[in-house]
């Protein structure tokens, strides 16, 4: 035991992702901040075969590779992803004979395939660069919270009428003990702060899932033999996407990684897709051969290069609180997580790590952060509660071929003309800002619910035709440019502006998408998600654009 506790400014509990970019960010912001990460697992961690949470889309990409400012890394040692691919697959072997829904060619904004096992070994070592200390092959055995009976006594060195956290770790034979103003629970799964406090909230999404890595890449773009087909994409590089191979209530990954290996994923709503019919290799091969069996084709003669296989059941998780203004926080999956269909896990971390280092900012400018805290963590969850909507029961979708290529096109619009327009224009953090766009905020909220709504109602009436076509995301021009605009420049007016013309555009497309839905309309959801589009607000929209919104090819 260390005859005198070290006192830190912050501790961070588990070195992961969310863990060890909270690191690089508090030290990049402040020169001065003391920081210790403590992580369970050795270092340097295996590369490929490490942690699920390999692909990214917009947010969590640009928190990396520009609030970090990890380009160099993201683009030389991780691959770029050609963004998400969807093919209604079910049952099939040629994927040309199918809907498939992406683009033929990259956008703007860039995302990446991350190998996890290279990310953390890297982003371990810029972190100690940085100035941080990163132990690993070390366990936290117990927390004592300021205020905790068990932590009487501890002060600050920086303001001494405020007790600090107390952590306990072993590091082999080693016991220590730390002291810091700040605690962050990064520890995933484990959740140390979440079991102590009774945090832990179930949410009603409840979905599981198998992964494994196969040692060599698989080409999704020579499963044909097709050459018009390949040709549709420039690159030809279908390989590069997140692949989902649907059907209904379940998807299959198809992830690339920089190290030369694939991950490959099940998920799946138990009442349509039991656990316990994909849970070991043996059992999910089985099974991709019986509902995917393209994919079975391309992986039965690479067993020998199985790396691993894990499973998880009802994952995605809520929790009560998540910033406090007695000084911790939780950050990643020690927090809440939602569902991996749209990749959101980076983007929640992003989001958290810079709730949490504004947080540490006001607290160091000697400013009472407790309202704030208050603040940040509905905002927080609100923001897990609209992006919840896409996910739960909606897993029937997925098998219709009809309907799936609209909730995506809703679905991204949703996250690029809202969240991310928040997160890109820097405006997380800015109350005053978000208190004057509530009304759209809200508007925008509700608009998505009744959509979800309507999306599923809708799709137990369609046909489910399944036409060879390629719904090719770029060649929307609207949608191209939507994506784009994250990289404008806005002043207040026009970042105010920029959200009133995405709330109007959610209601083009809401009106557009309730038109199409004609010969199949659901009611009362077709009613309700008028009367949402009708409703008035109180600020006046924007010039509307003209023009379809949605794909011609689809027919409904
Ligand atoms: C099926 C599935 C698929 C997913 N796919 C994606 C995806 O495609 N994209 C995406 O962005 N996200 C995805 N996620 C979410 C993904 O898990 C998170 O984005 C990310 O891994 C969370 O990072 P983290 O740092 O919070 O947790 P972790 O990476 O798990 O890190 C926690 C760390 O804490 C350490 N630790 C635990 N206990 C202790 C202790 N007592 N003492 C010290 N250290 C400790 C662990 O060793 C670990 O390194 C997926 C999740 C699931 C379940």
């Amino acid at each position: 035991m260390d005859p005198v506790a070290r006192k830190h400014d912050v501790i961070i509990m588990g070195g992961g992702l969310a863990g060890l970019t909270l690191a690089i960010q508090l030290r990049q912001r402040f020169d001065d901040i003391d920081v210790l990460v403590i992580e369970r697992r050795a270092h340097p961690v295996p590369h490929a075969a490490h942690k699920v949470g390999e692909s990214s889309v917009e947010i969590g990409a640009h928190y990396f590779d520009t609030v970090l400012g990890l380009k160099e890394h993201m683009q030389t040692k991780q691959l770029r992803k050609f963004g998400f691919r969807f093919f209604n697959s079910e049952g099939k072997r040629d994927l040309d004979q199918v809907t498939e829904i992406g683009a033929r060619r990259f956008l703007r904004v860039p995302s990446y395939q991350i190998d996890r096992g290279i990310f953390e070994n890297f982003l371990a070592e810029e972190a100690v660069r940085l100035g941080a200390s990163v132990v690993d092959d070390a366990m936290v055995r117990q927390i004592d919270l300021a205020g905790d009976a068990a932590n009487a006594g501890g002060s600050s060195g920086v303001r001494d009428s405020q007790p600090l956290h107390r952590v306990t770790w072993t590091q082999g034979e080693a016991t220590h003990t730390a002291e810091a103003r700040w605690i962050v629970d990064a520890c995933g799964r484990a959740g140390l702060i979440k079991r102590k406090l009774g945090l832990a909230e179930a949410n009603a999404h409840d979905v599981n899932a198998a992964w494994f890595r196969i040692g060599e890449h698989i080409d999704v773009d020579q499963w044909v033999d097709n050459k018009d087909w390949r040709a549709l994409c420039n690159p030809q590089s279908r390989w590069l996407s997140t692949n989902h191979m649907c059907g209904t209530g379940y998807w299959t990954w198809l992830i690339p990684l920089a190290s030369g290996s694939h991950s490959v994923g099940i998920v799946a709503d138990p009442k349509l897709h039991p656990l316990e019919t994909y849970n070991t290799f043996e059992k999910a091969m089985d099974w991709l051969q019986k509902w995917q069996p393209s994919v079975f084709d391309k992986l039965d003669g690479k067993r020998h290069l199985l790396q691993d296989f894990l499973f998880l059941r009802h994952f995605s998780h809520g929790c009560k609180q998540v910033f406090s203004g007695q000084r911790w926080a939780l950050t990643g999956d020690a927090g809440l997580f939602l569902d991996p269909f749209y990749s959101p896990g980076s983007d929640f971390i992003a989001m958290s790590n810079c709730y949490i280092t504004d947080l540490i900012a006001h607290d160091r400018a000697g400013e009472s952060i407790e309202a704030r805290a208050q603040l940040y963590d509905q905002l927080y969850h609100s923001f897990y509660e609209s992006t919840l909507a896409l996910y739960q029961d909606q897993y029937p979708i997925f098998g219709d071929p009809e309907v799936l290529p609209v909730k995506v096109i809703w679905d991204y619009t949703y996250y690029w003309a809202v969240l991310a327009q928040i997160f890109f224009h820097n405006r997380l953090t800015d109350l005053a800002m978000l208190g004057s766009v509530k009304e759209e905020l809200q508007h925008c909220q509700k608009l998505n619910i009744a959509m979800q709504n309507f999306l599923r109602a809708w799709s137990e009436r369609t046909t489910k035709r399944n036409p060879a076509v390629m719904l090719d995301h770029a060649g929307l021009p609207w949608f191209v440019d939507l994506n784009s605009s994250l990289y404008d420049t806005l002043d207040d007016a026009a970042f105010r502006q920029r959200l009133r013309d995405g709330t109007d555009l959610l209601r083009r497309l809401a009106t557009e998408i309730y038109d199409r839905s004609e010969a199949h309309r659901p009611e009362p959801e077709g009613m309700l998600l008028r009367a949402l589009v009708d409703q008035k607000m109180t600020t006046a929209p924007a010039a509307a654009a003209q023009g379809t919104l949605l794909f011609e090819a689809l027919q409904h």
